[in-house]
């Protein structure tokens, strides 16, 4: 049976910009058939019909970098640099387990598919005690709740200590630095055969689930890893995720290990290609940025993690100028905190007008939109992005009668500076409805609300112990950043 949307108001994000006043989308199993004025619709008996003159259609959003085992972590990570947040984050993750991984993935994934996001990009890392470290547990959540994902295995094989711009740690706190690397990394080809497995096991791109690699960062996995995963996913056809240069920090690792920056390193090992998308961006050069652009990588921005951590901002009008393609991401729960892909956009398009005083570069709504939609599917090869016939039906209706939309003056300014996912009605990914009304149709939210908490109390004092661990870190780590800014 085919589902029909008749006399919606589309945003197509096609390459021409289209919106159409009274427009209808065919829906044909999980791919569009129809999608243009609602007078030229195709219309067969028995097709199912949705009156979508109440609604503002639009492709469904991509939030293309985040880490899901962080939802249960809301609220609990003191505000701090990454560095310092970053060791409490990673050891509270020590106490966790599969269980946890599943149902924090599910919050997530509920909070973003009911503000409109189809697609969640997962760097994930829970455990290795862990298979695949957790992340099957992410994909089975994901799946559950008709979530499109693409959950890229984070690896790393390069002792922590050998990772951020400090000479000799302390002598307390050498056997907590020991933790972080053994409960972290593993040996090179022990990933690379991981990586395998777990994309043999768990890819399936015609359901809802890619698999890649995503190494943890340049300065975190020798060149042996870096190449390695990059040629798994060049000889797959699958995307390569990674962090790059969140922090003044981590930038300055690039001189010291490679004497050259992290970027340029990356491209001397021949992973900068159109399938690699960079989180973060943020301490690059100006030549970074042309690189990436030359190769066809795409940068991701994560504008509210960058405030929350004070790691800076990123030169996304750079990229924009230099002819660029940005994706867009929340970043983790205990970054961020909200996982609202239209929190999102809001501040990409207001964080960068007071750094430029030239107005003409300015991110525009439409860009906010992009970065949002058909840039991140591209970035991550996926069908999806677009409202136009043969792509994914990946759809997002949300209500015109609302204070965002009323009165309506210019639909997509009033998506990016308006909305705030409460307008969100129904949400369409590969076809099958996933939100109707505003509600999740393949959970129940308060049972696993109420689910999430029968797990996670009893791991509360293992959590704080973990963390209480971590804080003999937390002097070094400060140290260190103050000498970073000088
Ligand atoms: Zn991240």
């Amino acid at each position: 049976m085919k589902l029909r949307i008749e006399h919606a108001l589309i945003v197509t994000m096609n390459d021409r910009d289209q919106v159409i006043e009274d427009g209808a989308v065919v829906v044909n199993g999980n791919r569009l058939e129809y999608v243009g004025p609602a007078d030229g619709c195709p219309r067969q008996d028995g097709d199912r019909v949705i009156d979508g003159s109440r609604f503002i259609a639009i492709p469904g959003l991509i939030d293309a970098h985040n880490h899901s085992p962080a939802n249960i972590f809301r609220g609990l990570m003191p505000a701090r640099p990454l560095e310092i947040w970053r060791a409490y984050w990673r050891a509270a993750l020590r106490a966790c387990g599969d269980e946890l991984f599943y149902v924090s993935a599910l919050l997530g994934a509920m909070e973003m598919l009911k503000t409109g996001c189809t697609t969640n990009v997962d760097h994930f890392f829970g455990n290795q005690n862990s298979r695949y470290t957790g992340a099957g547990q992410a994909i089975r959540a994901m799946r559950d709740l008709g979530l499109r994902h693409v959950v890229a295995l984070t690896v790393t094989d390069r002792a922590y200590e050998s990772t951020i711009p400090i000479d000799a740690p302390k002598d307390d706190t050498s056997a907590e630095v020991s933790r972080m690397t053994s409960a972290e990394t593993k040996d090179t080809q022990g990933w690379l055969d991981e990586i395998e497995a777990f994309i043999d096991e768990l890819h399936d791109p015609d359901g809802l689930t890619t698999c890649c690699p995503g190494p943890s960062a340049v300065q975190r996995c020798t060149d042996d890893l870096l190449q390695g995963v990059a040629a798994i996913s060049e000889q797959r056809g699958l995307p390569l995720h990674i962090h790059l240069a969140e922090t003044k920090s981590q930038s300055l690792m690039g001189p010291r290990l490679y004497g050259t920056t992290l970027l340029k390193h990356l491209d001397d090992l021949g992973v900068v290609r159109p399938n690699l998308s960079t989180a973060h961006s943020l301490w690059i050069e100006p030549e970074d940025v042309e690189i990436i652009v030359e190769r066809g990588a795409t940068p991701v921005h994560n504008p509210a993690s960058n405030l929350r951590l004070g790691s800076g901002l990123a030169p996304i009008p750079h990229f924009l100028a230099a002819g660029g393609r940005v994706a867009l991401g929340a970043d983790g729960a205990c970054s961020n905190d909200s996982q609202n892909m239209f929190d999102a956009m809001r501040l990409a398009a207001l964080i960068h007008n007071t750094r430029d005083h030239d107005f003409n570069h300015w991110i525009t709504a439409r860009q906010a939109l992009s970065m949002t939609t058909r840039w991140g599917a591209r970035a991550f090869g996926l069908d999806c992005g677009v409202l136009e016939p043969g792509r994914l039906a990946d759809i997002v209706l949300l209500k015109r009668n609302t204070a965002a939309f009323t009165p309506l003056n210019d639909v997509v300014t009033q998506l990016v500076f308006c909305e705030n996912g409460s307008s969100v009605d129904t949400v369409l990914v590969n076809g099958e409805i996933v939100v109707d009304g505003g509600r999740l149709t393949k959970v129940d939210e308060a049972a696993v609300l109420a689910e999430v908490n029968r797990l996670y109390d009893p791991l509360r004092p293992a959590i704080q112990n973990e963390m209480q661990d971590a804080a003999v870190m937390e002097p070094s780590l400060a140290e260190m950043y103050f000498q970073v800014f000088g």
